[in-house]
């Protein structure tokens, strides 16, 4: 993917890239292409017809799954955390543009969804919709990985530091493991836990990483006012539209750091652009109807 410089001029001759994975696909968006790639292709190896998985409000992996059922021939069902949201989809960008694709939807409470990998809960689906092909919430497994290893590519050995959002780690774990020993690989993540580097282990091949934990703005999903400003900031200097959840705190967390110097003396920072901003429509009419700041772009 594309590999544009960001145009600002910091301090110790430290220079930032970002990686536009947001580019590869207009729905199945960054991350989530790589991580469906292989799965999509040993659903259609197994013979299954149905895809199903697991997500929030606005969340990306479930647009992005409509979409790759639409593209490649599967249904999709979404289980989606949240019985209230049954009665909102049409004011719900991410959840009416996965049905427009063909998504069906089960919506579950709160704590049903805490239970939905258990043997009963899959059983209730099956008898409703039939065989399926599970894709894990977030949509990480070994495939997922070995999508994500090909974010990386050979001019990007260049580079001292790759930095990437996290959630389920899926995506970090593809990218170390591809990496080459002297880089070091740095992890946003988009959520408070310290269960992530355990997740991590599971499918990383290497040590040279470290998860940055400082920026995640109060939680999974969180957003201040101090964020928006930022990145509405950042668009206006650079073109460069990031969403609030996930690609947004990690650069304002890469842009903190450097200023408080944790990066050595023209050190080369490439930042992955995992995508996400589908789910800027969603989040720009909460912000609205809680009368706060939007973000001055949407998609
Ligand atoms: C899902 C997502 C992530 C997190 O990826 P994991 O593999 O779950 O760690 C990061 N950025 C964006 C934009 C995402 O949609």
């Amino acid at each position: 993917m594309l590999n544009q410089v960001v145009d600002i001029k910091f301090q110790n001759g430290i220079t930032l890239v970002i990686k536009r994975e947001d580019l590869l696909h207009p729905l199945i968006s960054g991350n989530k292409f790589r991580k469906l790639k292989y799965n999509i292709e040993e659903a259609k190896l197994q013979n299954y017809k149905l895809l199903v998985s697991f997500g929030g409000a606005f969340s990306n992996h479930i647009l992005a799954l409509a979409a790759a059922g639409n593209e490649y021939d599967f249904k999709t069902v979404g289980v989606i955390r949240g019985d209230e949201l049954e009665r909102t989809v049409h004011d719900n960008p991410t959840l009416l543009q996965a049905k427009n694709l063909g998504m069906e939807f089960e919506f579950v409470s709160r704590e049903e969804y805490r239970n939905k990998t258990n043997a009963q809960f899959l059983k209730k689906l099956q008898d409703k919709f039939g065989k399926f092909y599970l894709v894990p919430e977030g949509g990480t497994n070994q495939l997922a990985v070995k999508g994500c290893e090909e974010i990386l590519t050979e001019e990007d050995f260049q580079f001292d530091y790759i930095c990437t959002a996290v959630g389920t780690g899926g995506t970090i774990s593809g990218i170390i493991n591809s990496s080459d020993e002297n880089q070091r690989i740095l992890g946003f993540s988009a959520l408070k836990g310290d269960f992530l580097s355990d997740d991590i282990r599971k499918f990383a091949q290497k040590e040279n990483w470290s998860l940055v934990q400082d920026y995640n703005f109060g939680g999974y999903g969180k957003v201040t006012e101090e964020l928006i400003f930022f990145l509405n900031e950042f668009y206006q200097k650079t073109a460069i539209p990031l969403d609030p959840i996930y690609t947004g705190k990690m650069l304002y967390g890469i842009i903190d750091l450097i200023e408080k110097g944790y990066f050595p003396k023209n050190a080369k920072i490439l930042a992955i652009h995992t995508g996400g901003l589908q789910g800027i429509r969603g989040i720009n009419l909460v912000q609205q109807k809680k009368n706060r700041q939007t973000l001055v772009y949407d998609f």
